[in-house]
């Protein structure tokens, strides 16, 4: 029961990584809110485990300070915020739209900032907080992944940004990049690609130094650490779950 009387906001918490993170703090005794796009995916995952469902586009400010409120008045202050929201658009250089650099940017690296401001006032309060951005092997470049790479690489060094900031506080900040991991946004890879998405997986396996891909329980565990006080001395760092170095 590491999470005991702790409250956990988890974005993007309707599917893949946010949903398994979202399940494996409410299993350990935080009171959850699971927020995602739509209310659906995030009532399918907060239903079951006694979570808040909270409908909320991150990249919009009124949404996330909504959110924000909401959490605070029927939870209490928040003391773990996990920011798992995201989307791919990959192109090549030449043909990534302005669109296509908005939505990711605003996805990712706004919607983390608007998050993390948004909660570090009742974390600053408590002197207590744990903030986990997901980042990804991308951050490191990744071939038709201007934007989002540039997003991944970004968060790493808001994480570090607000690790300094905050750290006089008590706020742990940090950033856990995965690899490949088995959901819906790898699965929409592959269908882009033209894959069947079993030959995919198979591929991305064969490169792995553990020869196998992820799932979103492999990340959770280690998001878990890093909200939790077994890292009370851990904050501004990446850790790469990718199966390899
Ligand atoms: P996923 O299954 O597609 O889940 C992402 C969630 O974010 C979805 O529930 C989606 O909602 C939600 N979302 C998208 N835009 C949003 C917005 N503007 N506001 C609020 N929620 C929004 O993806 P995942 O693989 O679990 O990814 C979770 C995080 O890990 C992402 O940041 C991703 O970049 C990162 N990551 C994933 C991998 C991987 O291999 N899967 C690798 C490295 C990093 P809807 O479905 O309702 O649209």
């Amino acid at each position: 029961m590491r999470f005991k009387d702790r409250v956990a906001l988890v974005t993007g918490g309707g599917r893949g990584i946010g949903a398994a993170t979202a399940k494996l703090l409410a299993s350990e005794g935080a009171r959850v809110a699971v927020s995602d796009l739509d209310e659906t995916p995030a009532r399918e995952v907060a239903d079951p485990i006694g979570a808040l469902a909270v409908a909320c586009d991150v990249s919009v400010r009124a949404d996330v300070d909504h959110m924000v409120e909401l959490v605070e008045k029927k939870l209490g202050g928040i003391d773990i915020l996990v920011t798992c929201a995201g989307i791919i658009r990959d192109n090549l250089l030449f043909k990534m739209t302005d669109e296509d650099w908005d939505a990711v940017i605003d996805t990712h690296l706004k919607g983390t900032f608007l998050c993390a401001r948004a909660a570090q006032r009742s974390m600053v309060d408590k002197k207590y907080g744990k903030m986990v951005f997901l980042s990804s092997t991308s951050a490191l470049g990744n071939r038709g992944q201007a934007n989002y790479s540039a997003a991944k690489a970004g968060l790493q060094g808001m994480a570090r940004t607000l690790a300094i900031e905050l750290g006089q506080f008590n706020i742990n900040v940090n950033t856990v990049a995965p690899g490949f991991v088995e959901t819906r946004m790898t699965r929409a890879t592959a269908e882009r690609m033209g894959m069947d998405f079993e030959t995919f997986k198979l591929g991305a396996a064969s490169q792995i130094p553990l020869r196998r891909i992820g799932q979103p329980e492999d990340i959770a565990s280690v998001i878990a650490f890093l909200c939790s006080d077994e890292s009370s001395f851990v904050s501004g760092q990446t850790i790469y779950v990718r199966g390899g170095p």
